[in-house]
C-alpha cells in the first residue's frame, strides 16, 4: 500500500515530537505576586483575576485583554501550587461567600498563600505557530501582606537608629495617646539586670497591642510588621522586644553599643538583630527573589476617610515599602540579590465607591502619592503603570436630577442590606490640607458585594486592562 511520503508514521511521530519539544520551548511562566497593606483588596483582587481568566470564555467582560478579543485564548485552568508549604488561596470559599445569598465579602487573608493557573493560548506568530498549535503560560499567583515590605528599611537600620525612628512616630500626638500604657510599663524595667524573659514578652505584648490599634486607628505605617501579622511566629520569642525611648536611655545611661551581657538590654538588642536575620532577610531571600511582576494595591479612599493623619501615614508607608522596588546600587536589596520584577502595577483599589467622573482624579491623587519614589523606579529600568480598579464591583453608576441638573451617582446596597442612591463627592488630585479636613470629612460609602444573577463571572472596573498589562507579552 502507497502512504504519502508526508502521513508516514514516522514522519508522524517525528512532527508529533517536534511540537512536543517546541511547545515546551514556548511554555512560559510568570510569578506575580500581589500586595497592598491589610484592607487593601487583595483577597478580592486574586479571586476577581482568578473567576476573570477561568470565566473568561464564558460570562466574563473583558474588552481589553487582547488574547481574549483576538480570539486566541483558549482555556484556563487551576493546578496544583508549587510550593506545598504556602496555604492555597481560598478561591472556591471566597466565591461560595459572594455567591450566597445575600453575598459576603471573603474573609481577608493575613499571611502568604498561593494559587496556579495554567493559560493555554494559540501563539500570534513567531516561528511557534509554525510548530504547535497552542501553548501554555503558567501562572504563579502569590499573595503576601505589604506590611511585610515596610520591614526591609529595618535592614540599613542598627538598635539605636530605629529607636530614633520610633521616637519620631511618637511625635504624633495621637500615636502617643495609643502608646501609654506601653510607655508606663515600660518605665518599670530595670534594662540593666538580668534578662527575664516574661517581663520581656509582657512589656512586648503591650508594644504589639499599641500597634494594634494604631493600626485600627487607620495608620498605615507600622513595624516591625510580624508585630501585628505574626503568621507562624505568633508567641515566638523573636517577637519579644521593642523600642526603648530615647530619653529613657539618657535617664538610665544605658550603653546601647556595650549593654551589659546576659541583661534585659542586650537581649532586646540582640532579638532586633534576630528579627532581621531569621525573619526579614528569608523573606525576601526566599520568596521576593522570585517574582516576575507585582501588583500594589492602595485603598487611598479609605485612608481619605479616616482623616489628615492616617492619609499623611499612608503616604509614608508607601514611602517605606517603594523602597523594596527601587533597584539602586545602594538599595539593601542589591546587595541581597538580583531581583527579577520588571512589571510593577500600582492600583488604587475599591473605585466603584466614586462615580466615574472621579476615577481620573483618583489615579492623580494615587501618582502624587507615588511621584518621588517612581521616579527611582523608572530610573532602575522597572516599567510600572498606575491605575484605578475594582476588582468586584458592588456599586452601579448612573444620574439622578437634581434642581433640573444631572449629576452622576452610585447605586449600591450598604452595610444595613438597604439599597441606597448617592452622590460620595469629588476626590482629591493631592493630598488635602489640614485646614480642609477641619471644615469637611471625606465620606466614601461601604457596599455590600453584588449580587450575582444568571452569571458566575464577578463585574470589575479594569480588571481586563490589568491583566493585558501583566500578561499579554507572554501570551503572543
Ligand atoms: P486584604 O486584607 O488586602 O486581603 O483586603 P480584602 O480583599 O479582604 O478587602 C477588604 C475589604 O475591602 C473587603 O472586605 C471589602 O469590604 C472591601 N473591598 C475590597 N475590594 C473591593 C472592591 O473592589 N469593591 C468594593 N466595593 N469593596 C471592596
Amino acid at each position: 500500500m502507497h502512504i504519502p511520503i508526508l502521513k508516514h508514521p514516522q514522519i508522524q511521530r517525528a512532527k508529533q515530537t517536534l511540537k512536543l519539544t517546541a511547545s515546551r520551548l514556548v511554555d512560559n511562566h510568570i510569578n506575580l505576586a500581589v500586595t497592598g497593606l491589610s484592607g487593601s483588596g487583595k483577597t478580592a483582587f486574586i479571586t476577581s483575576l482568578v473567576n476573570q481568566l477561568t470565566e473568561a470564555n464564558e460570562q466574563a467582560y473583558l474588552p481589553f485583554f487582547s488574547v481574549l478579543s483576538e480570539q486566541r485564548l483558549i482555556g484556563v485552568r487551576r493546578d496544583v501550587q508549587p510550593n506545598l508549604t504556602f496555604n492555597r488561596f481560598a478561591y472556591e470559599q471566597a466565591m461560595s461567600d459572594l455567591t450566597e445569598s445575600p453575598a459576603k465579602w471573603p474573609a481577608s487573608t493575613t499571611g502568604v498563600s498561593q494559587i496556579r493557573l495554567k493559560i493555554k493560548y494559540r501563539n500570534v506568530k513567531g516561528l511557534s505557530q509554525y510548530l504547535v498549535d497552542d501553548s501554555t503560560l503558567t501562572l504563579d499567583i502569590t499573595d503576601y501582606p505589604g506590611e511585610w515590605l515596610l520591614d526591609l528599611p529595618l535592614l540599613d537600620m542598627n538598635f539605636e537608629q530605629w529607636i530614633v525612628h520610633c521616637d519620631g512616630e511618637l511625635t504624633d500626638t495621637r500615636r502617643a495617646k495609643l502608646a501609654l500604657e506601653f510607655l508606663q510599663a515600660l518605665e518599670n524595667v530595670d534594662f540593666s539586670a538580668k534578662a527575664d524573659e516574661l517581663v520581656l514578652e509582657k512589656v512586648a505584648g503591650l508594644y504589639r497591642q499599641y500597634l494594634q490599634q494604631c493600626q485600627f486607628e487607620g495608620y498605615q505605617l507600622i513595624q516591625p510588621s510580624r508585630f501585628i501579622l505574626p503568621g507562624e511566629l505568633a508567641n515566638a520569642p523573636v517577637l519579644h522586644f521593642f523600642p526603648i525611648p530615647q530619653v529613657l536611655i539618657e535617664n538610665h545611661r544605658l550603653n546601647l553599643s556595650n549593654p551589659p551581657s546576659g541583661s534585659n538590654l542586650a537581649v532586646i538588642i540582640s532579638r532586633f538583630e534576630q528579627y532581621k536575620e531569621a525573619v526579614v532577610k528569608p523573606f525576601y531571600k526566599h520568596h521576593f527573589r522570585h517574582f516576575d511582576r507585582q501588583i500594589i494595591l492602595v485603598d487611598c479612599l479609605s485612608a481619605l476617610n479616616h482623616g489628615h493623619s492616617s492619609f499623611q501615614d499612608l503616604q509614608k508607608a508607601l514611602d517605606w515599602l517603594m523602597r523594596s522596588f527601587q533597584y539602586g546600587p545602594s538599595n539593601i536589596i542589591n546587595r541581597l540579590f538580583e531581583p527579577k520584577i520588571d512589571k510593577l502595577v500600582f492600583a488604587a483599589s475599591k473605585a466603584d465607591h466614586i462615580t466615574p467622573d472621579q476615577q481620573v482624579n483618583l489615579i492623580k491623587l494615587l501618582d502624587n502619592m507615588l511621584r518621588h519614589a517612581r521616579k527611582k523606579i523608572q530610573f532602575d529600568g522597572v516599567v510600572s503603570e498606575s491605575t484605578a480598579i475594582s476588582a468586584i464591583r458592588a456599586s452601579k453608576s448612573g444620574f439622578s436630577k437634581v434642581n433640573g441638573e444631572d449629576i452622576p451617582t452610585l447605586r449600591g446596597v450598604n452595610s444595613n442590606g438597604e439599597l441606597i442612591t448617592l452622590y460620595p463627592g469629588e476626590v482629591p488630585t493631592a493630598c488635602p490640607s489640614l485646614d480642609f479636613w477641619q471644615q469637611q470629612r471625606f465620606e466614601f460609602p461601604k457596599f455590600m458585594p453584588p449580587e450575582l444573577v444568571n452569571s458566575y463571572a464577578l463585574p470589575h472596573i479594569r480588571m481586563d486592562q490589568v491583566l493585558d498589562f501583566l500578561l499579554a507579552d507572554k501570551l503572543r
